[in-house]
């Protein structure tokens, strides 16, 4: 299995004058390769703790100049909530100081529907280039690397669904561009043409989708694609949903990634699939487990069960994303495990036929896309291998409907923002992985979000979250 350069770790020295001479470089011919394909801005980007996409942008030819020594960004990013408001943090926050962004260059790209316009993911570095604490997408690199230490790799997928509306005043309730039935060819052909421009500016990104399709809400759909190594799957689902956003703007259109459009109804989740292998053996099959999994990969699934209640912290971290994780959505509110089960949170997938050996992972279902998608791998990642360190063993599977079982026989998942963050206060594995300035500057958004939401009404936090993720 290849893994990219992405996922390789960064260093914690300063980068020596030739590293940086030789991001230069690489920029300089990718920058004129851009020009001369019409691009005039590229978008350097990152993920804050709220789970919202930041960015700043440089125009092309200033390209190598933000390779060779980024480009400013403040640190009180890192404690922004949904809303823009700013909270503070022990270690992070406050309006002094700078960082620098640094694209990664691997994955430079024109953006395909937005003409003009290249991205590529930032790393946040501090102004002498020693890695900034609070960067997410270190923290899922250093998870890739702790596993690489103890000889094991991931894959991982993250799935995209979304509500389109169409475009009007943020404040009117959403009206949908398809009537069409759940999973109906009704919504296929109602917005044929956005779609077809969709799949096709996510081939020329060089996405390699698997699937689209209409699903159960009201202008509901969903993007799958391939599993590739862990931050590179983060930043494809980045990438992703730049891209819908910027097609369905293209279309008259608006997109909602937040966990409800409607309180009551189904939720949009950022299901995330995770396999686990050794000298190119995946894990999750071929050995004496339940369903073929190896020792390694049961204990690895049984850590990440284990932490799920305090992985929402980093999985499902807004007030809204209790709205959606409740019982009989499909979005996996029970802490438990099954085959093929969607009211399971952890759901076991023993991969179809046609994918051939290899194709088996699990899926924890209970995250969504108000995720910063580097903090959900990364957490993951480090749940699992402590369930590894500790040889965990999974509980028996629950195969059915656990809402149908007596009440206290399958525990449910925190039912709300507040109890997450207990267990994730009470995380020794979240806050050994994180660091103290990330662990404690994503506390602090999900305390800043609480109380931002206090008094809400359900209708009301659906209200202020729709349009914002
Ligand atoms: N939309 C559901 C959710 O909130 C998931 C539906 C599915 O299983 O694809 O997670
Ligand atoms: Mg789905």
């Amino acid at each position: 299995m290849s893994t990219t350069v992405t996922e390789q770790q960064v260093p914690d020295r300063p980068p020596t004058a030739d590293a940086r001479a030789e991001r230069a470089a690489r920029a300089r011919v990718a920058a004129a390769r851009l020009s001369a394909e019409g691009v005039d801005g590229v978008v350097l980007g990152w993920v804050d703790n709220a789970g919202l996409s930041r960015v700043k942008t440089v125009p092309v030819r200033r390209l190598e100049q933000a390779a060779a020594w980024g480009v400013g960004a403040a640190p009180c990013f890192d404690v922004f909530l949904v809303d823009d408001s700013i909270t503070d943090s022990r270690w992070i926050g406050g309006p002094a100081g700078d960082l620098r962004l640094i694209p990664d260059l691997d994955r430079l790209v024109r953006l395909a529907g937005q003409p003009g316009w290249a991205w590529a993911p930032a790393d946040r570095f501090a102004q002498d280039g020693t890695p900034h604490p609070g960067c997410q997408r270190r923290f899922a690199r250093r998870m890739v690397a702790a596993a690489r230490q103890r000889g094991l790799e991931l894959k991982a997928g993250i799935e995209v669904e979304f509500v389109l509306a169409l475009a009007g005043p943020p404040a009117e309730p959403p009206a949908y561009p398809t009537s069409g039935p759940a999973y109906g060819m009704h919504r296929l052909t109602d917005l044929s043409d956005c779609l077809r421009e969709l799949l096709r500016a996510l081939d020329e990104q060089g996405l390699a989708v698997l699937q689209l399709h209409p699903e159960y809400a009201p202008g509901q759909f969903e993007v799958s694609v391939a599993a590739e190594g862990p931050v590179g799957a983060a930043d494809t689902t980045v990438l992703v949903r730049q891209t819908i956003r910027a097609v369905a703007a293209r279309n008259g259109l608006r997109v909602s990634f937040a966990p409800v459009v409607e309180p009551g109804g189904v939720g949009n989740g950022g299901h995330l699939h995770l396999s686990l292998w050794r000298d190119e053996q995946n894990l999750g099959q071929g050995g004496p487990g339940p369903y073929g999994l190896t020792a390694e990969g049961e204990s690895f699934l049984a850590g990440v069960l284990a932490e799920l209640p305090a992985l929402l912290a980093l999985g499902a971290p807004s007030v809204a994303s209790y709205l959606r994780l409740v019982p009989q959505r499909w979005a996996g509110a029970y802490q438990c495990w099954g085959l093929e089960n969607r009211e399971a949170a952890l759901r076991l997938i023993p991969g179809p036929p046609d994918e051939g050996p290899g194709a088996a992972n699990a899926e924890v279902k209970c995250f969504d896309a108000t995720a910063n998608p580097y903090l959900a791998v990364g957490g993951a990642i480090a749940a699992g291998l402590a369930g590894l360190d500790a040889r965990r063993a999974l509980p028996p599977e629950v195969p059915g409907e656990p809402s149908a079982l007596p009440e206290g026989a399958v525990p449910r998942l925190p039912a709300g923002l507040a109890e997450a963050l207990s267990a994730y206060e009470t995380s020794g594995v979240l806050r050994e992985a994180l660091g103290e300035p990330l662990y404690e500057a994503v506390r602090a958004v999900r305390q800043g979000e609480l109380t931002l939401f206090a008094d809400r009404s359900a209708q009301e936090i659906a209200e202020a979250t729709r349009w914002r993720y």
